[in-house]
């Protein structure tokens, strides 16, 4: 039996393994995808303290070759529910086996919102994207829009830029909500356009996507985008839905947790972006990892 199982290998999850194994504990990450979580989507970071303008798979690499040097065993596989046994008893169940653990930490962090406008998910892997530096190669010189109007969209769309002709941020807010640096940024760039007040209705095109319209939220006028990308960034939702049986959720779905990041049921934590809490970055999920397995460090 493991001491601890980790579900989930992004900032949360690496930074609680690296602090529970320099304590000598017997433990297993499970991740699904690929170690880093949104990292790997993520095109620039210039917030995270020592890190100076890079990007986020960089920085989830440095991060795995850490895990790595300490030897933390990983199962690949997605975790498909968890059980409480007993006291110090908890079953991991993934896709491809079980595993046993007297504790368990949970940080599999957000998913991607859609916008639920009319052919989105007709045109996803079809020019629809939630990750530019995944998929923003296959626009090159062409015109795209981002839609969403945080830190997010905005680090996108500098990215985008650089590759593509035109890029269109469109916002159904009054203004853009990112920092004022990057705000700076984008203005500065002279193939960014910024749409305010408009919502999303619809994509279309043929095979692959051509058009995007929006409309004025108040006068409903629509404007028609000739693109071939459009990139979402509305938003996300906790990765918790495997946990609703523990009752531990807030109205939002997000994992409510003590000030060590555990929750109600004893002996299970959570760390990251799927808990309760209002800033969701890098920084944070590294704070929640290293709480929860300091907590775990005293208890055990
Ligand atoms: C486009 C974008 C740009 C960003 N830019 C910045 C920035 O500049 N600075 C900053 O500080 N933050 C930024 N963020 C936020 C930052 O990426 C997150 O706050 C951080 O990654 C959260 O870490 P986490 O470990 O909680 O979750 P995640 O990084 O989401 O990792 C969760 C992991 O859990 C795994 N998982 C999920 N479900 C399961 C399951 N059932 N079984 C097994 N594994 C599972 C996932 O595959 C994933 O690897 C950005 C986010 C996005 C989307």
């Amino acid at each position: 039996m493991y001491d601890v199982i980790i579900c989930g290998s992004g900032p949360a999850g690496m930074s609680a393994a690296l602090f529970l194994r320099r304590a000598n504990l017997n433990i297993l990450i499970v991740e699904k995808g690929t170690p880093g979580g949104k990292l790997i989507s993520t095109a620039l970071i210039e917030n995270y303290p020592g890190y100076i303008e890079n990007t986020g798979i960089d920085l989830a690499m440095i991060m795995y070759r850490q895990v790595k040097h300490f030897k933390i065993p990983y199962a690949f596989s997605e975790v498909m529910k968890i059980e409480k046994l007993g006291d110090e008893h908890f079953v991991v169940h993934t896709k491809e086996g079980d595993y046993e653990s007297k504790m368990v930490i949970w940080a599999a962090g957000t998913i991607a919102k859609q916008i639920e406008a009319e052919g989105e998910e007709e045109y996803v892997g079809r020019g629809i994207s939630y990750c530019a530096i995944c998929d923003g190669s296959f626009h090159e010189k062409q015109n795209v829009v981002v839609i969403g109007g945080g830190n997010s969209a905005i680090e996108e769309a500098l990215y985008l830029a650089k590759i593509c002709k035109k890029v269109t941020i469109i916002t159904r807010g009054h203004h853009f909500r990112a920092d004022p640096v990057l705000m700076e940024k984008v203005m500065r760039a002279n193939n960014v356009d910024l749409v305010t007040h408009h919502v999303i209705t619809k994509f279309t095109g043929k095979d692959l996507l051509e058009q995007v319209t929006a409309k004025d939220r108040d006068s409903d006028n629509e404007i028609v985008l000739n693109v071939r990308g459009a990139f979402i960034y509305v938003g996300f939702t906790p990765s918790s839905t495997l946990l609703e049986n523990f009752d531990i959720l807030d109205e939002d779905k997000y994992i409510i947790v003590d000030r060590n990041c555990e929750t109600k049921v004893t002996g299970l934590y959570a760390a990251g972006d799927c808990i309760q809490k209002n800033i969701r970055q890098i920084a944070t999920a590294v704070a929640d990892g290293i709480t929860c397995a300091s907590a775990i460090v005293r208890k055990i």
